[in-house]
């Protein structure tokens, strides 16, 4: 399994438009983030957690050639908005990119993508499947078993993924003891870290 991080910034990426801070005044090539995104290269199959507003740039830097299908943390903005340029793949592959999410994650995607489910088959538009999954039940893509994990962001339901000895967990502030099983025993956890300070409140878990 090779991991790619492709962006690890916060919602806004580092720099932030406009702002004159230390940071994001900073030559340093870590203070440089694009939205957060990672790339999973396993037995032959390609995968990318979230397309956020960075995607192009992030599959043109690390030269990915190919994609065989999106996971879905979440619907917000910085996670979803580059899904557009997925239609590169397509083109490449003459096929529909298959994306996973839950029911509500999809239900966003059509509402924000909608030309790209009008049924209009007009030239350019991305082709996308939409699998749904249940962030209780572990699924199986090309033979690859995919394990949802779901945490807390505040009151938003978000998923995290374990496959294999690897498991990826952003957006969360709030990770439920059922949840923490799924985790156990994995070689790499990936986790958000934004400050040391609560962020907002700590959602108690029902
Ligand atoms: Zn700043
Ligand atoms: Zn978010």
């Amino acid at each position: 399994m090779k991991i790619t991080f492709l962006g690890t910034g916060t919602s806004q990426g580092v720099p932030v438009i406009g702002c004159a801070c230390e940071v994001c005044q900073s030559l340093d090539y870590r203070d440089k983030r694009l939205r957060s995104s990672v790339h999973i290269e396993i037995d032959g199959v390609s995968l990318v957690i979230d397309t956020g507003p960075d995607f192009r740039q992030q599959m043109l830097r690390e030269k990915i050639q190919n994609l065989d299908a999106v996971l879905f943390t979440h619907s917000h903005k910085d996670h979803t908005a580059g899904l557009d340029d997925v239609r590169a793949y397509n083109f490449r592959n003459d096929k529909d990119m298959p994306l996973y999410g839950t029911a509500d994650v999809l239900k966003q995607l059509k509402t924000e993508f909608y030309y790209a489910f009008s049924g209009d088959p007009y030239p350019g538009i991305p082709k996308l499947s939409l699998h749904e999954i249940s962030p209780d039940k572990s699924f199986l893509f090309n033979n690859i078993r995919i394990t949802p994990l779901p945490v807390w962001h505040m009151k938003l339901p978000v998923l995290g993924f374990r496959i294999g000895d690897f498991t990826y967990i952003t957006d969360a502030n709030q990770i439920p003891a059922e949840t923490l099983q799924k985790i156990s025993e994995s070689k790499v956890l990936v986790l958000n870290a934004l400050q040391i300070k609560k962020q907002y409140f700590s959602f108690q878990f029902r």
